[in-house]
């Protein structure tokens, strides 16, 4: 979709330091990381907004999301972290093409908000 920088980003127009890709999925790191390992995991296509647009045909894509988050995980030795996603400006959702904040490194437990 024009004008978003997720699709830019999947598109190799603008630059970013990818982790994993494949046919439907790509990782890169976010470029202002809020703790040592900070990944954002998205479908290639367009789901916009956010986790509230997901329906019966893209969940296959999010499960699949998924499968990518414990596979990059395991292969990048991020033993414990926590996956969010921000739905909605007031949830601090800057982005509106669905993604998945992978956050480690550091220790999560003291506070999950
Ligand atoms: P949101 O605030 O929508 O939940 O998350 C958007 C995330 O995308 C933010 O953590 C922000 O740092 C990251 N981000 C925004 N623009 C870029 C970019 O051009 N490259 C990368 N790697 N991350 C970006
Ligand atoms: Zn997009």
């Amino acid at each position: 979709m024009a004008d978003c920088i997720f699709c830019k980003i999947v598109a190799g127009e603008i630059p970013s330091t990818k982790v994993y890709e494949d046919e439907a999925v790509v990782a890169f790191r976010d470029v202002n990381p809020q703790a040592p390992e900070h990944i954002l995991v998205i479908p290639k296509e367009h789901v916009a907004c956010g986790v509230c647009e997901i329906n019966a045909s893209n969940a296959a894509v999010i499960g699949h999301v998924f499968e990518v988050i414990a596979k990059i995980t395991k292969e990048l030795g991020i033993q414990d972290f926590r996956v969010v996603s921000n739905n909605g400006e007031g949830a601090g959702q800057t982005v509106p093409h669905i993604h998945f904040h992978v956050l480690g490194g550091r220790d999560l437990s003291v506070t999950m908000g």
